[in-house]
């Protein structure tokens, strides 16, 4: 999955450095991440600093990858640009090396949320970079906001041998078979969002509802937890909820559609299913 990078080791501490030798600087153009157009990867201080005079930028800490500093920088010198390719969200899905997709993905999601933040939701004062912690604080009222994480299950509904797939019907969502996924409802438990997605999205009644394994999945700011659960009934009948859903389908385990990105847990939930290990 996208975030299996050992033998790198991902370190998300919060202290905030300057760059130093070694250490890789994004820039962001709106949606769009600039790579270097001549490696394809993040500028590294190095290329940063042969081609603009750094003390005249202004660098936010994101996070480390073995001993390298991974940073924004405020602005995009016209030297950078010239030497850039802007990539969207989508490129790091498929970007080699992997733990540098990981890389990739993460510090957009930071972008987005630090880009959203610049002002107190609460009073409208411009916020600042808490000391201390990965945190926006305003100075007036001292509202004080964390990284955004919406929590998600992904749910392997079994019967037997047999696994239900689902396909979204809205325009701009993927194609590929997946499991019924959902976000969680202020209020409740995971358990509970399993239980509610399962029957809004396919009418169904779930037990023995037992986790997996999450995964942090930047390109919708989310934490997924799979969960496996098995049909309470001996009806199958999927009832679509239409405006979200194109079809729901039960397979037979050696039936089960192949392909799809290994970056995710929902290809891993399915493959593993397959594998009899469900
Ligand atoms: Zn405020």
């Amino acid at each position: 999955m996208i975030q299996d990078i050992a033998p790198h080791h991902y370190d998300n501490v919060y202290h905030p450095v300057p760059p130093k030798a070694g250490d890789f600087i994004f820039f962001y153009r709106e949606d769009q991440t600039l790579l270097s157009a001549a490696t394809g990867l993040p500028f590294t201080w190095e290329e940063v600093t042969a081609l603009a005079p750094a003390d005249e930028l202004e660098f936010t800490y994101y996070f480390r990858i073995d001993d390298k500093d991974f940073h924004q920088c405020h602005t995009i010198p016209p030297t950078i640009q010239a030497q850039a390719k802007e990539v969207s969200m989508g490129h790091f899905r498929s970007m080699d090396p992997q733990w540098m997709a990981f890389a990739g993905i993460t510090a957009y999601q930071l972008y987005t949320w630090y880009r959203s933040h610049q002002y107190c939701g609460r009073c409208g004062h411009p916020a600042q970079h808490d000391r201390v912690e990965r945190a926006m604080r305003c100075p007036v009222c001292g509202n004080l906001v964390y990284p955004t994480i919406s929590p998600a299950v992904i749910v392997g509904v079994t019967h037997g041998d047999r696994l239900l797939l689902t396909r979204y019907s809205r325009p701009g969502t993927t194609r590929n078979y997946a499991l019924i996924a959902g976000f969680a409802e202020i209020g409740e438990p995971l358990e509970d969002t399993v239980r509610r997605e399962v029957m809004e999205e396919v009418g169904l009644p779930v037990k023995n509802i037992r986790f997996y394994k999450s995964q942090p999945w930047s390109f919708s700011s989310s934490l997924l937890s799979g969960f496996y659960c098995d049909l309470d009934t001996e009806d199958e009948t999927v009832t679509l909820q239409e405006d979200e859903l194109g079809e729901g389908t039960w397979f037979d385990r050696e039936c089960l559609p192949q392909g799809g990105s290994d970056i995710s847990l929902t290809r891993e939930m399915i493959e593993r299913f397959r594998q009899g290990l469900v």
